[in-house]
């Protein structure tokens, strides 16, 4: 086995471990490759291991990355912060956008998402510890912005996510990812039909799957230490 199947294995058993130990079935857990700052070849030699989601952060980046890798099936995931003008190239070049924070986005996306591809699979980014650096949408907004994705035709809006505030505290952590959980459900049963709640990364992604994660992402655990500069 090379390399890279053994670090997907690893992987795919700490998410076991993690899934058994809450009582949740190892394939209820999907893993997102997050590919930033790392090359396209060491993409590509994931991807010939057998991971097909991947995640990136910065727009230019993955722009760079994404033609040398045009010959691959690869699902493409956004997970950073959002331009206003750049959603034209999310649009067009992403399967899934994770981080849509609100209603001008949103919009845009809905409009420059192109007609020959299916509706764009979006996750409402919520920052639940109300961090005022950090990006996504304020707990009590995202009824009314889960709403305007239902109504918009282009967007298919598929549930949550999150990066919590960064403590060190299993508990804190813990606790974070619970309240996000909370919000998760409280939109399902206001009638939307999400099935991904996108919450854990290389440090938590055991407390993130014990309190209902259905997609960690995962960089450096898997992928190795990034590079300081973008990925070529
Ligand atoms: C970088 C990043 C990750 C992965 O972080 P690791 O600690 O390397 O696993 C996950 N989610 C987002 C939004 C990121 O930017």
């Amino acid at each position: 086995m090379n390399i890279e199947s053994q670090r997907i294995e690893a992987l795919r058993s700490r998410i076991a471990t993690a899934c058994r130990a809450a009582g949740r079935e190892p394939a209820s857990v999907r893993l997102l490759a997050v590919s930033k700052r790392q090359p396209a070849a060491r993409v590509r030699a994931f991807y010939l291991a057998g991971q097909r989601a991947f995640g990136e952060n910065v727009l230019q980046e993955a722009r760079a990355k994404q033609p040398q890798l045009a010959d691959l099936d690869i699902e493409w995931h956004f997970i950073g912060h959002i331009q206003s003008n750049k959603t034209a190239e999310l649009a067009a070049h992403f399967q899934w956008v994770q981080s849509v924070d609100r209603e001008r986005v949103l919009r845009r996306l809905a409009d420059q998402r192109p007609a020959d591809l299916p509706p764009l699979r979006i996750l409402l980014q919520v920052n639940i510890d109300r961090e005022p650096q950090k990006s996504g949408a304020m707990p009590e907004q995202l009824a009314a912005l889960a709403e305007l994705a239902a109504r918009l035709p282009g967007i298919d809006c598929r549930g949550l996510m999150a990066i919590p505030r960064l403590t060190g505290e299993p508990d804190l952590a813990r606790d974070s990812f619970r309240r996000v959980r909370e919000r998760y459900l409280e939109l399902c049963a206001a009638g939307h039909d999400f099935d991904t709640l996108s919450m854990g990364m290389s440090a938590d992604l055991e407390w993130a799957i014990a309190e209902g994660s259905t997609m960690v992402r995962v960089g450096t655990d898997l992928m190795g230490p990034r590079n300081s500069a973008p990925g070529q």
